[in-house]
């Protein structure tokens, strides 16, 4: 499908839930895919992307921004503490801070460097046990230790469980994110992002569906 053909998708969702037309950014989900595919991406006006590995961040979009200085770039896959320094030099947001571990090392590290990327939580909506992410019971409590570590928490993250009807998902996050005052709600990919749109997505991450299978 075509970048155009994905955005007008977004908006006619937008206008079928009564929300205001751009409520929803597209994140171009760009891991894994060949550069000449990102490049196409961005030479069509396209500035917001998704990456899931800080290496393999690192190692493209360095060129990628020099080229198109107004990218943006978003982490969405999950990030060792190791990491997290290279991380806060890389990416505009940070979409997957899912452990007290991780606010704690953003925390002393947004000290030492003085900013910090915008920080999603992600909630581990399925409660499923391979998948990382806070458990909707410990959301609340979460988000107010953060605050209380000063991260700059915008919003929240959830990839629902690959086999239930996602819109259950969407619902719950988007329920958690009000009562906690935040507007940021990442939920919808390639499959599901007209619904998530529906319930409120402010950034759907679509991948495979803009550039097509990824390389394994
Ligand atoms: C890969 C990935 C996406 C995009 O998935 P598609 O199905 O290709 O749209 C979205 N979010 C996260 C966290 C991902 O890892």
């Amino acid at each position: 499908m075509s970048l155009s053909e994905i955005q007008s998708h977004i908006a006619k969702a937008e206008v079928a839930a009564g929300r205001p037309a751009g409520a929803t950014q597209l994140i171009a989900v760009s891991k894994r895919q060949p550069d000449d595919r990102v490049l196409e991406v961005l030479e069509q006006g396209q500035q917001l992307f998704g990456e899931n590995q800080v290496q393999e961040a690192a190692g493209k979009w360095p060129a990628f921004r020099a080229r198109y200085p107004e990218a943006k770039v978003h982490l969405l896959g999950p990030l060792q503490t190791n990491k997290a320094r290279q991380a806060m030099g890389l990416f505009d947001a940070i979409h997957s801070l899912d452990r007290p571990k991780l606010a704690n090392t953003l925390a002393r590290l947004a000290q030492e460097e003085g900013h910090c990327p915008d920080l999603f939580v992600q909630v581990n909506t399925g409660e499923e046990e391979q998948k990382s992410g806070i458990l909707p019971a410990d959301a609340d409590a979460f988000v107010a230790e953060c605050r209380a570590l000063d991260l700059p928490i915008v919003g929240l993250m959830c990839i629902p469980p690959v086999d239930e009807e996602p819109s259950l998902h969407f619902a719950l996050l988007a329920k958690i994110a009000a009562r906690n005052g935040l507007e940021g709600i990442s939920m919808g990919m390639s499959g599901d992002y007209e619904r998530a749109v529906a319930l409120g997505a402010t950034h759907v991450r679509v991948g495979s569906a803009i550039f097509g299978a990824r390389a394994s």
